[in-house]
């Protein structure tokens, strides 16, 4: 069987990292070509630059392209390496991050701006950038944002960020209607508790004192691993979801609707 992703082209925001470093690995082993746009090249969690292993491990291209998503020209340059390699057919709209934690009284106005700043303006420039490029290549496209089930659900003390990522699912939802025509589909995924810096270090669900409430509250009774994302991620850009779009897949081990 031909690879799932066998003669595409992606970028994956925030890809060297955590869920979007497993996305870029996953893709590239299913025959991707792919672009990892991220501030740095290094994982936060330590180990090897992710285009590096790609490049050296599979029969996949990786390039790394420094990319802040709160700039524009970043984002468009690593669409354009996508266009350089063979011309954009997935965007991953993963880069993300836990912002203020607390109560809302104590939110710092600049640690807000900064949160909507990468988490929303990062998401919407994203999708405009990409869209602009696949509809003008006419060849369709799938694009991925990163929402989280805090964007389905309140997430007491930290409200900036699931105000964040319900705005996320929205602007995936209104984007899909606008360019289902031309063949683009436009999905989120909204994972639960996935082991990540973000989840050990930022945000220390895994290791700090709710643990063993946190784990309890899963029916599978596991925290998700990077993969699991990074699985549904890529039916997601392959052919075989060619009929989903504006749809929300929720990846949590079934805690937020039990
Ligand atoms: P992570 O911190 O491990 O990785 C995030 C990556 O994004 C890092 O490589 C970081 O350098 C990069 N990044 C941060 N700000 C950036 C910016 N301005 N421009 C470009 N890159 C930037 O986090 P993760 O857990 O892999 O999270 C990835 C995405 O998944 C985020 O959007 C996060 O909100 C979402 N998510 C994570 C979880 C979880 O439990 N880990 C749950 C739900 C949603």
């Amino acid at each position: 069987m031909e690879p799932l992703l066998a003669n595409k082209t992606a970028v994956i925001t925030g890809g060297a990292s955590g869920i979007g470093r497993e996305i870029a690995h996953t893709y590239a082993t299913q025959g991707a070509s792919v672009v990892v746009a991220d501030l740095q090249p290094e994982p936060r969690e330590g180990g090897e630059p992710i285009h590096e292993i790609i490049d050296d491990e599979t029969d996949s291209t990786a390039t790394f392209v420094e990319c802040d998503v709160t700039e524009r020209g970043d984002l468009e340059a690593a669409v354009e390496a996508a266009t350089d390699l063979d011309g954009l057919d997935i965007m991953v709209n993963n880069a993300g991050i836990v912002g203020p934690v607390g109560p809302i009284q104590d939110v710092d106005p600049a640690d807000f701006q900064q949160l909507l700043a990468v988490n929303v303006e990062g998401v919407f420039t994203g999708c405009q950038v990409a869209t602009e490029t696949m509809l003008e290549r006419e060849a369709g496209g799938s694009i991925i944002n990163m929402s989280s089930v805090a964007g389905l659900v309140g997430y007491p003390n930290i409200t900036p960020y699931s105000l964040a990522k319900g705005g996320i699912r929205m602007l995936t939802y209104g984007l899909a209607g606008e360019v289902g025509p031309h063949g683009i589909r436009v999905n989120s995924i909204h994972p639960g508790v996935i082991e990540t810096e973000m989840t050990t270090t930022d945000f220390p669900i895994i290791g700090g004192e709710d643990e063993d409430a946190a784990l309890e509250a899963i029916p599978l009774r596991r925290f998700g691993q990077p993969e699991d994302v990074a699985n549904v991620a890529t039916f997601l850009a392959s052919d075989w979801a060619a009929h989903v779009t504006a749809e929300s897949i929720v990846v949590d081990g079934g805690e937020f609707r039990t």
